[in-house]
Parts: C-alpha cells; structure tokens; sequence
C-alpha cells in the first residue's frame, strides 16, 4: 500500500522552480532515501510534504487523504512527524521533558499516557538512562538521538528524517544506521541523506532529485547502476567502479 504520494508537485519562488512537477510514491512500511546535489529540491518537496511550506501547484496524498491545504499541525496529527537539519532540542530541560513535550502534542495532558509514551520511546532509541541529563550537556550524536524520540513520541506513522546523520562521528554513524533500520518494524522513512554509505544501509528505495525534478529511482543497485545518476550525483569514482 502507498502511505504517501504527490502528483505534479510544484515550487516557485519568484523565477526559481525549486520543485518542478513531481510525482512521487511512498511505499508503507520502506525506508526511502531522497537523495541528490545541493540545491536539488530536497528541503522544499519535505517542507511541502509536512506543511511548513506551501506548494505552487500539485497535491500530497496522506494515507488515502487530500492534506495538500493542511496546515503542518494537522499534517503531524494524521501522523507526518519530521526533524529538521536544525536541532528542535530544548537545552535546558532533560531529555525527558524535552520528549514528554513532543508526546503531549499527541496525548495531551494525560500525564500517565505521556510518562509511558516517553519510557517506551527512550527505551526504543536507547537513551533510557540519561532520561534526566540536561540535554544541552548530551553529546552532538546524543541530541541528534534525542531528536528521533521526540519525533517517535508524536507515533507517526510517516517519519521524514532531514539529514539526521550530518555532523555525526563515524562510530556514532554506525548506530544511527542500526537504529533507522530498527525504526522501519513499525513506521514508514522518508530519509534526506548525504552520506551514501547510510543511505546504501538503510535505503529500501531511492528518489534521486535534481535541479527540481525526479532523476531517478529504484532499488540501491539499480541506483548506483543508473549512469544519468552517475553522471549528475555520484561522481565518477562510483562510475568506474
Ligand atoms: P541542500 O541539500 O543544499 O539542502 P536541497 O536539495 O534541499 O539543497 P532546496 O533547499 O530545496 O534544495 O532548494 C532548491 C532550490 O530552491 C535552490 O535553488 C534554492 O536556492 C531555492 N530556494 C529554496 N528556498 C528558497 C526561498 N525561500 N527563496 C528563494 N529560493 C529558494
């Protein structure tokens, strides 16, 4: 089943066609990475994708549902969580609180209902004991984690991750790669991804995007296969090899 789909999905700002016409479509259940150059179109088809920023032209599909005039609110109500490159992260309260916040978007004032969400989420991501560290004090790849439970704590069933391995060390790259696949049991990925070791990891499929319109897409072998990706992505190492 397609969880998500856009068709003829458009952006302009002023000259600039940031998105040009896409149609996409997101399988339940896969993780999809949304690769290409800087610049490409990434950020606006997400930003469209969750509300944050308003589509030209075209129309986004949410589990059978028109939300392309949606405000992003509802958008995450029906179940579209979403990081972004920027940390969400309070850093001054713990990480529980910063979780329980994102939970309570959801559930509410039910303190129990939010105070169980919240040990199942830290449990999930494996931060369950720095529950109350500040989560300023946390390490880069520790708020990074962080961010992931607050987006789990609104249990989305589309979680689009917006670069969420930038500026991460290598050894903490290993674990988000187990943890993305790990995500994947329950909840469908969208994931914005420079590094192409993660995304060979993790991708079940990929969208190429370039200069605002759908280069490519397909399984990580017929990806790296394709020369037009080649060509305009991957350079020419991968080419020859
Ligand atoms: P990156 O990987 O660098 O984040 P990207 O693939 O996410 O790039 P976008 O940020 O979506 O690409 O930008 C696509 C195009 O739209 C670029 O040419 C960019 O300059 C332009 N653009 C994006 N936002 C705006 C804006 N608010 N006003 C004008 N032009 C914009």
């Amino acid at each position: 089943m397609t969880i998500l789909s856009t068709t003829d999905l458009t952006k302009t700002y002023g000259g600039i066609t940031a998105n040009a016409g896409i149609d996409f479509e997101l399988p339940e259940g896969r993780i999809m990475a949304l690769i290409g150059p800087n610049g490409a179109g990434k950020s606006t088809f997400v930003g469209m994708l969750s509300g944050r920023i308003e589509a030209t032209r075209g129309t986004v599909f949410f589990d059978g549902q028109d939300v392309s005039r949606l405000p992003a609110h509802k958008r995450i109500a029906l179940g579209i969580a979403y990081t972004f490159q920027i940390t969400s992260v309070f850093a001054g309260l713990s990480v529980h609180e910063n979780v329980a916040l994102a939970a309570r978007r959801r559930l509410g004032r039910d303190a129990k209902a939010v105070n169980a969400k919240v040990a199942d989420v830290l449990d999930r991501v494996g931060l369950s004991s720095l529950a109350n560290q500040i989560a300023g004090t946390l390490s880069y790849g520790h708020q990074r984690i962080l961010e992931i439970a607050m987006g789990l704590a609104q249990d989305p069933r589309l979680f689009i991750l917006d670069e969420p391995t930038q500026g991460l060390a290598e050894s903490e790259i290993q674990d988000f790669i187990t943890l993305i696949k790990s995500l994947a049991d329950t909840i469908t990925i969208l994931l914005i991804e420079h590094n192409m070791d993660v995304v060979m990891a993790t991708a079940d499929l990929i969208t190429v995007l370039d200069a605002g319109e759908v280069l490519a897409r397909g399984t990580p072998d017929e990806i790296r296969d394709n020369p037009a990706v080649q060509a305009a992505y991957l350079g020419t190492d991968d080419a020859e090899g």
